[in-house]
C-alpha cells in the first residue's frame, strides 16, 4: 500500500542521503502527485466515481454521501504519499494564493490520535476570512467566509521543506453566497459562455451540451544572482528596481532570444519542470527571451479553470525553486527600467464538449460558417468591451509596459492577419451576396483557403492577436492572476455570443437558413466593429493618433483604466450573466484601486529609504576622497583641475538628489481624508512623477560613484552575470 514511502525508505537505507533518486521517466511522473481520475477510479466504489465524473464533467451537485466516500479515499491516497496535512487553497482578491494548513490528526477518547478526514472537511473549510481584502463586502454583512472544494480541479500532493500537504483547490465564497475569490467568478464566467455558445452552436445543428473556454498562458520571467537580488531592497520588497542605470551592453544585441540557456538557469528550468510535472502541470515550452536573463514557460493549453490553478501553481513553484539554484525568479512586469519588460500571454479559446475548437476554421463551407460567427462575437466584445478588457490587466507594475516604453501599448486593437483581415472586408463589402454562383454566400469567401497558423511572434506589438485557431491576449501582465483577463474575456464574448444567437434564432425562426441568416448579419458586425482590427505596428506614434480617429480607447494607466469596471453597461453584463452582482464588482474594483495605492505607495517609501541610507552615503563618502584628492594635490603643489570639477559636480548631483528626496517624501506624506481614488490620482500626478525625477538624478550619480563604494548590484552584474 505505502509502497512510496517505503522504497524511499529502502533507498535511504541502502545510500548515503546524497545518493540521487533515480530520474522517473516524464510520463511515470506527470500527475503523479495529483489525485487524478485514474486514481479516482481505481480507489472508489463505482457509483461514487460516477456521480464524481457527472459533477466534474457536468457540473451537478455533490452529495454528502459522495462527498464522504471521495474525502476518505482521498485521504488515504494522500496519508499513503506521506501527508500530514492538508490545505484549502484559494484566490483572494489580492495576492497570490492563500492557505491555511490543518492536520489530518484527530484526538481519540483515549488518548490517541488517528487520520481522519470527512466529506465535510473536503468540501468546506473556515479560514480566517476576516484577514483577506473583500473590498468592504464583509464588512456590512458576515464576518466570515468558507473555502469549498473546486472538484472539476483536481487535489494535489506539495511536497515542501520535509512537509507534505494535500493540497485541495477551492472557491471562497461569503456565507450570503458573495465570491470573494478569483475563481468564483471564472467558474460563474465559464457557465455564462457556455450557455451562449450552445446556442450558436445548435443552430448549426450542433448537439453539443457543454463548451468550455480553453487557456495556455505563457509566462515570462527574469532569474538573476540571489546575491545580487539580496543586496537590493527594491527587489526584495517591490520585485523592481527604483534605481539603476542602464547596463552598457544592452538587449539591443538581441542575441540572448532563444540562445543557449545558461547552464543554472537551465538547472532551474528542469528542477521547476519536474515538480510541475508532477502535480499535473503540462508545461511544454522553455525558451530564452528578448530581454538578457529573461526566460519563458509556456504549458500546453487546458481547460480554463484548470490552467488558471496550474498558472498560480507554475509562479509559486519558479519563485521557490530559485534560491535553490542560487537565483531570484522575478516576475515584475518591468523589474529592470530601459529593458524589455515581462508579459503573460493569455492563448484563449473556446472548445465544445466533443473537443473542437470553435475558433479553429473548418475544411467545409458549413464548419467555415461556423468558425466565422465565433470569430466575428470575439471582434464585436473585443470593441464593444475594450474599456473592460483593458481595466482587467491594469496595475501598477503593468503601467511600465502598457502605454509606456514599450509595446503592446495601452490601446486594445485587434491583430487578425492579412487573410482573416481580406476575408473579413469582402464580407463587410458584401461580396458575398452578389456572387455569380447563385448561393447565398460566395463559396469562394466562405470556403476559406486553409489559414496558415500564424505564430505568435509574427506581429509581436499587438496586444490581442489571432494566431491560427485561438486568440492570444498579450497585454497581461507577468505578474497577475490570469483569472481576471479570462473572466473579462469570457463576459464580453458572452454578451456577444447572445446578441449573435439572439439575431441568427430571430432570422431562422422567420424561415431564413442559416447561411442566409448568417449573410446577413456578419457585414453589419464587422462593420461596425472593424475599427478594432489594426495589423501594423502597435508600437508606432502613427498609431495612437489614428485610433483617436477610429474612437478606440487609450487609457495609459491603472487610474484611468479601473473605472471601466464599475462603467453601468459593464456592470450590467456582469449582472445580466450572473457572474457577478454590482457589489462583487465594486468590491474588485475597490481592491484593485487599493492595491495600486499601497503599491505605489510601498516603491516611494523605498526610493526615500535608498536614496539616504544606500545612495546619499555612498555619495558623500566619494566626496569625501575626492576632496582629500584634491586637497592633497593641491599641498603636493599641484592643481587637480578634473579632480575639481568632479568634485562639483557631485556636489551639486547631491544636492539635488537630496532636494528630490524630500519633495518624494513629502509628496508620499501627503494626508487627506480624500477617497481612495483621489489618492490615486494623487500618486499618479504627484508621487510617480516624484519617484522618476529622483531616479533620474540616482542614475547620474550611480555614473560617477565609484563602483567599489556604490552601495548597489547594477543593472550589468544583475543581467550579465549567469
Ligand atoms: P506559438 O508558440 O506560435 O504562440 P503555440 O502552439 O506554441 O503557439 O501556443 C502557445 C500557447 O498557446 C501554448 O500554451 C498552447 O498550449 C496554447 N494554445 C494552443 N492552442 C490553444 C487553444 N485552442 N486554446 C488555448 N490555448 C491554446
Ligand atoms: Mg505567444
Amino acid at each position: 500500500m505505502s509502497s512510496g514511502v517505503l522504497s524511499e525508505t529502502s533507498r535511504d537505507t541502502r545510500g548515503s542521503s546524497t545518493t540521487k533518486d533515480p530520474v522517473p521517466s516524464v510520463a511515470d511522473a506527470f500527475g503523479s502527485l495529483v489525485f487524478t481520475d485514474a486514481e479516482q477510479e481505481r480507489r472508489l466504489p463505482k457509483t461514487v466515481h460516477q456521480a464524481l465524473r457527472r459533477t466534474i464533467t457536468r457540473g451537478e451537485p455533490l452529495d454528502a454521501s459522495v462527498a464522504d466516500a471521495v474525502a476518505s479515499a482521498l485521504k488515504d491516497w494522500a496519508v499513503e504519499h506521506g501527508a500530514t496535512h492538508y490545505t484549502h487553497w484559494f484566490q483572494p482578491l489580492t495576492g497570490i494564493t492563500a492557505e491555511k494548513h490543518d492536520s489530518f490528526l484527530a484526538p481519540t477518547s483515549d488518548g490517541r490520535a488517528v487520520a481522519e478526514f470527512s466529506g465535510k472537511e473536503l468540501v468546506k473549510g473556515e479560514p480566517d476570512a476576516s484577514s483577506f481584502p473583500s473590498g468592504g463586502m464583509r464588512s456590512t454583512f458576515e464576518a466570515r467566509g468558507y473555502t469549498a472544494w473546486d472538484p472539476m480541479s483536481p487535489p494535489w500532493l506539495l511536497k515542501f521543506g520535509g512537509a507534505v500537504t494535500l493540497v485541495i483547490p477551492t472557491a471562497f465564497v461569503s456565507w450570503t453566497g458573495e465570491a470573494l475569490d478569483k475563481k468564483t467568478p471564472l467558474l460563474r464566467s465559464m457557465e455564462a459562455i457556455s450557455t451562449q455558445a450552445v446556442r450558436v452552436l445548435k443552430l448549426f445543428g450542433s448537439h453539443a451540451e457543454r463548451v468550455v473556454t480553453t487557456c495556455g498562458p505563457e509566462q515570462e520571467y527574469f532569474l538573476i544572482d540571489r546575491e545580487f537580488y539580496l543586496s537590493r531592497p527594491d527587489l526584495i520588497n517591490a520585485g523592481r528596481t527604483l534605481f539603476g542605470a542602464k547596463p552598457p551592453k544592452g538587449q539591443e544585441l538581441e542575441d540572448q532570444y532563444f540562445g543557449a540557456i545558461a547552464e543554472r538557469a537551465m538547472a532551474f528550468m528542469s528542477d521547476v519542470e519536474t515538480e510541475l510535472y508532477k502535480i499535473g502541470v503540462p508545461v511544454k515550452t522553455r525558451h530564452n527571451e528578448v530581454a538578457p536573463s529573461q526566460y519563458e514557460i509556456a504549458p500546453i493549453f487546458e481547460n480554463a479553470n484548470v490552467a488558471t490553478d496550474h498558472q498560480m501553481m507554475t509562479m509559486e513553484t519558479m519563485r521557490r525553486f530559485a534560491p535553490k539554484h542560487g537565483l531570484a525568479c522575478l516576475l515584475h512586469e518591468k523589474p529592470f527600467a530601459g529593458v524589455n519588460g515581462s508579459g503573460k500571454h493569455l492563448n484563449w479559446s473556446m472548445s465544445d464538449d466533443r473537443g473542437h475548437n470553435l475558433l479553429s476554421p473548418g475544411t467545409n463551407p458549413h464548419d467555415n460558417l461556423q468558425f466565422l460567427v465565433f470569430c466575428t462575437a470575439v471582434l464585436r466584445a473585443v470593441n464593444k468591451w475594450q474599456g473592460l478588457l483593458r481595466a482587467s490587466i491594469a496595475s501598477a507594475g503593468n503601467d511600465h509596459r502598457l502605454g509606456a516604453n514599450e509595446a503592446p501599448p495601452a490601446i486594445i486593437s485587434i491583430f487578425l492577419g492579412d487573410m482573416l483581415t481580406d476575408i473579413f472586408e469582402q464580407i463587410e463589402k458584401g461580396r458575398a451576396k452578389s456572387s455569380k454562383q447563385g448561393g447565398v454566400l460566395d463559396t469562394g469567401v466562405l470556403v476559406l483557403p486553409k489559414l496558415p497558423r500564424d505564430t505568435g511572434d509574427r506581429n509581436r506589438t499587438s496586444p490581442f492577436a489571432f494566431t491560427g485557431n485561438k486568440f492570444e491576449f498579450r497585454a497581461v501582465s507577468s505578474n497577475q492572476s490570469i483569472a481576471y483577463p479570462n473572466i473579462a474575456l469570457n463576459v464580453a464574448v458572452t454578451e456577444s455570443l447572445d446578441y449573435m444567437a439572439t439575431q441568427l434564432e430571430k432570422a431562422t425562426a422567420a424561415g431564413k437558413s442559416i447561411e442566409a441568416a448568417v449573410a446577413d448579419l456578419l457585414p453589419k458586425v464587422i462593420k461596425e466593429n472593424k475599427r478594432i482590427i489594426f495589423n501594423g505596428n502597435n508600437y508606432a506614434k502613427e498609431w495612437e493618433k489614428e485610433a483617436v480617429k477610429r474612437g478606440l480607447l487609450n487609457q495609459k494607466n491603472t487610474v484611468e483604466a479601473l473605472p471601466n469596471l464599475i462603467a453601468k453597461d459593464v456592470i450590467g453584463i456582469f449582472e445580466k450573466y450572473k457572474v457577478l452582482n454590482e457589489r462583487e464588482v465594486h468590491a474588485r474594483y475597490e481592491v484593485m484601486v487599493e492595491t495600486y495605492n499601497k503599491t505605489v505607495n510601498v516603491e516611494g517609501q523605498l526610493m526615500v529609504l535608498m536614496a539616504n541610507r544606500y545612495i546619499l552615503p555612498a555619495t558623500f563618502e566619494y566626496q569625501k576622497q575626492l576632496a582629500q584628492a584634491v586637497s592633497a594635490v593641491k599641498a603636493a603643489g599641484g592643481r587637480s583641475v578634473e579632480g575639481r570639477k568632479t568634485l562639483d559636480r557631485l556636489t551639486k548631483l547631491a544636492d539635488q538628489f537630496k532636494g528630490r528626496t524630500d519633495k518624494l517624501e513629502k509628496a508620499l506624506g501627503h494626508e487627506g481624508h480624500g477617497s481612495a481614488e483621489q489618492h490615486a490620482k494623487h500618486f499618479r500626478d504627484v508621487v510617480v512623477p516624484a519617484m522618476s525625477a529622483l531616479r533620474e538624478i540616482g542614475d547620474e550619480l550611480e555614473a560617477i560613484v565609484p563602483h567599489n563604494i556604490w552601495p548597489l548590484a547594477t543593472y550589468r552584474e544583475m543581467l550579465f552575470i549567469k
